[in-house]
C-alpha cells in the first residue's frame, strides 16, 4: 500500500469532486478525499471502493491546509496528483444558486464585494495557498501532477466571442474566478517546467451538482473525465493547458 501513487483531491464530499476521487481509486491511487466537514469527508470515502482518507481540508483556512499538509507527510511522506476542485458560485450560497441566479448575483452592477471575495477565497486564493503548501510533497512524487478543475466561464476567448450563447453567465465573481485560476495555472506551471510536475485546468462542462441546483445536463461521470484524465498524465503529456474532455480550450 505504501507503494501506491497518493491522490489529494480538495471538495471531495460530494459533486464532481467525488466522482474525481472515486475515479482515481478505481486506477489504484490511494485517495485523500479533502473535505471542509470531516464527518461529510468520511462518509464519502466509505461510499468509495479502493484505498480512500477522508482528510480534514477547508482551503481557505491556512491552519487547516498545513495540518493537511503535515499529516500527508506522516502518513504517506509525498503526493502524486493534487486536484483542486473545491469551488464556490458565490459566497456561500451555493445550493440555491441556479446557473442564471450565478449570473444575476454576479453581475458587475450589482454584485457585492463580500461575495466576490468570498468567491476569489475559495476558487484563487485556496488553490495557490493548497498548492504551495502541497508542492514539496508534490517534488517528492517521481511525476507530480496537479489539475485544477476551471470552467470555460474563465476563458476570455469565449466570453468575449459575440457568438457565445452564454455572455455574462460567469458574471463579475465566478467568471474572474476561473480566468484567474488559469492566469496561476500557467504562473504555476511555468515555473515548474523544469520539473517532472505538469500543472493544467480543466473544464468539467456544465453538470448537474448542488452548485448550480442540479440545472446541468452532464453527469458527474463526464465532468470527471477530463480532470481525471490530466490527473493520470504519462511524462510525455502537456502542462500549462486548458481543456475539457472535447479539446482544448482557449484561454
Ligand atoms: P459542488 O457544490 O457539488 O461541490 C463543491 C465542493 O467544493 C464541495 O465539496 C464543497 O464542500 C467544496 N468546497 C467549497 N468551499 C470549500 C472550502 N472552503 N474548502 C474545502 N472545500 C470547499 O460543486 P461541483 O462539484 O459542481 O464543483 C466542483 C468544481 O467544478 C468547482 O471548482 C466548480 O467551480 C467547477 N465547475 C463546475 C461546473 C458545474 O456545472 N457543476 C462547471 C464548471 C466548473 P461543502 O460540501 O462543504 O460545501
Amino acid at each position: 500500500m505504501q507503494n501506491m501513487p497518493v491522490a489529494l483531491v480538495t471538495g471531495a464530499n460530494k459533486g464532481i469532486g467525488h466522482e474525481i476521487a472515486k475515479q482515481l481509486a478505481a486506477r489504484g491511487y490511494t485517495v485523500l478525499v479533502g473535505a471542509r466537514d470531516l464527518a461529510r469527508g468520511e462518509d464519502s470515502a466509505k461510499r468509495i471502493t479502493g484505498e480512500t482518507r477522508a482528510v480534514a481540508l477547508d482551503v481557505t483556512n491556512e491552519g487547516s491546509i498545513a495540518a493537511a499538509a503535515s499529516r500527508i507527510r506522516r502518513e504517506f511522506g509525498r503526493l502524486d496528483v493534487l486536484v483542486n476542485n473545491a469551488g464556490i458560485a458565490k459566497g456561500g450560497a451555493q445550493t440555491a444558486a441556479m446557473l442564471a441566479d450565478i449570473a444575476q448575483s454576479g453581475a458587475p452592477s450589482v454584485a457585492t464585494l463580500a461575495d466576490v471575495r468570498a468567491v476569489f477565497e475559495t476558487n484563487v486564493f485556496g488553490v495557490i495557498a493548497v498548492t504551495q503548501a502541497m508542492l514539496p510533497l508534490l517534488r517528492e512524487a517521481p511525476a507530480g501532477r496537479i489539475v485544477n478543475v476551471s470552467s470555460r466561464v474563465g476563458s476570455m476567448t469565449t466570453i468575449s466571442d459575440p457568438a457565445y450563447p452564454h455572455r455574462g453567465i460567469g458574471g463579475v465573481a465566478y467568471g474572474p474566478s476561473k480566468s484567474a485560476l488559469n492566469a496561476v495555472t500557467i504562473a504555476f506551471a511555468q515555473e515548474l517546467a523544469d520539473t517532472a510536475i505538469k500543472v493544467n485546468a480543466a473544464c468539467p462542462g456544465y453538470t448537474a451538482t448542488d452548485l448550480n441546483n442540479h440545472s446541468g445536463p452532464r453527469s458527474v461521470v463526464e465532468a470527471a473525465r477530463e480532470p481525471v484524465r490530466l490527473a493520470l498524465l504519462g511524462p510525455d503529456g502537456p502542462t500549462g493547458t486548458f481543456s475539457n474532455d472535447a479539446g482544448p480550450i482557449p484561454w
